[in-house]
C-alpha cells in the first residue's frame, strides 16, 4: 500500500519554514476527513481522552483510528490495596471499554508496556525504535500526540513530556531508511513520513490553530470518559470495578463539565502541523 505525498504537501515543503506555519490549516476541515489512517501516541490510558470527541468522529466517518499507549499506567492510584499488576490490567480494561464507546475496535489499541511514571528514564533509542516500527506498520496519514512545543520546549508533567518528544523523534526517524534499517531489511517494513499532525495539550491552549466541532460526539466522549473508573471519582482512592448508579452519574457529570465550548459548540482544539517532521516545533 504505497502512499505518495500529495502535490499540496510537496509545494508546502518547498516554502520557507516561517511562511509554512503562520496560518496552517488542513486542506479539508477535520470534520470532513474520511478514509484516513489516524494514530495517536500517548503515555497513559486516558491521554487520548482529550481527543475522544474527534476520534469518535473520525471513526464514525470511516477513518481507521489506532491508539498507541507507551506505559501500562501501573502506578497512578491512591488506592493502597492495588498492585502494579492489578492496576495495569484495570487500566487496559478501562481503555478498551472507553475505545469501544468511541467505536474503535480493541485490536486498534496497542500498549508498549513501559512502566508508568518513569518513561523519560527508559532507553530513549529503544522506545523510539518501538514507535518507529508501529509508524512504519500503520503508515498513518495523521499523528495525534502531546504537543512538544512550538519554538520552545513545552512543559508537561512527567511521562507526557517524554511522550511528546518520543513521538516527534519517532516521526522523524521513521522517514529515514538507514535508521533502524533492520526493520526494512529483516521485517519487511518500509520507511514512512507522516504528513499531518494534531498536537494536543491540557489546560493550555495558546498554540492551538484549529478547533474541531464535536457537538454530535459529546455523548460518546462523556460515556468513554466515565470508563476510567480507577482514575476519576471514587475509584481513585478506593477502586471497585462497578460504580453505583449515582456514582456513574457523577462521573458522567464530571466528564460533561470538562467538555470545552466555543461559540455555543462543543469543541476540541489542536495545533495542526503539516510538513517535514524536522520542523514540527518551528
Ligand atoms: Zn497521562
Amino acid at each position: 500500500m504505497k502512499k505518495t505525498l500529495p502535490a499540496s504537501l510537496l509545494l508546502l515543503l518547498s516554502l520557507p519554514a516561517c511562511a509554512q506555519q503562520k496560518e496552517m490549516k488542513p486542506d479539508l476541515p477535520v470534520e470532513k476527513w474520511t478514509a484516513k489512517t489516524v494514530m495517536l501516541i500517548g503515555a497513559h490510558a486516558d491521554d487520548d481522552q482529550l481527543s475522544h470527541g474527534t476520534l469518535a468522529m473520525l471513526q464514525a466517518h470511516r477513518n481507521q483510528v489506532y491508539v498507541v499507549t507507551l506505559t501500562t499506567g501501573n502506578v497512578g492510584t491512591q488506592d493502597p490495596n492495588l498492585s502494579r499488576t492489578q492496576l495495569a490490567l484495570i487500566r487496559r480494561q478501562e481503555e478498551l471499554a472507553a475505545l469501544a464507546e468511541l467505536g474503535i475496535p480493541g485490536d486498534h489499541y496497542i500498549n508498549l508496556g513501559y512502566d508508568d511514571g518513569l518513561l523519560e528514564f527508559e532507553d530513549r533509542k529503544a522506545v523510539v525504535e518501538n514507535l518507529v516500527r508501529w509508524i512504519r506498520k500503520l503508515r498513518p496519514d495523521v499523528l495525534f500526540a502531546w504537543d512538544p512545543g512550538k519554538n520552545y520546549q513545552r512543559w508537561h508533567k512527567s511521562d507526557h513530556r517524554a511522550a511528546a518528544y518520543l513521538a516527534a523523534d519517532a516521526a522523524r526517524a521513521a522517514m529515514w531508511r538507514l535508521l533502524f534499517e533492520g526493520q526494512i531489511t529483516q521485517e519487511g517494513l518500509r520507511e514512512y513520513m507522516i504528513p499531518e499532525y494534531l498536537f494536543f495539550n491540557d489546560y493550555d491552549y495558546e498554540d492551538e490553530n484549529i478547533t474541531v466541532d464535536i457537538s454530535e460526539f459529546v455523548e460518546k466522549k462523556v460515556n468513554a470518559g466515565a470508563k476510567y473508573v480507577s482514575q476519576y471519582g471514587p475509584g481513585w482512592k478506593n477502586y471497585k470495578p462497578n460504580l453505583s448508579e449515582n456514582e456513574l452519574q457523577e462521573m458522567k457529570e464530571l466528564m460533561q463539565k470538562r467538555v470545552r465550548t466555543k461559540d455555543g459548540k462543543a469543541i476540541e482544539g489542536f495545533r495542526y502541523y503539516r510538513g517535514l517532521p524536522d520542523a514540527i516545533g518551528k
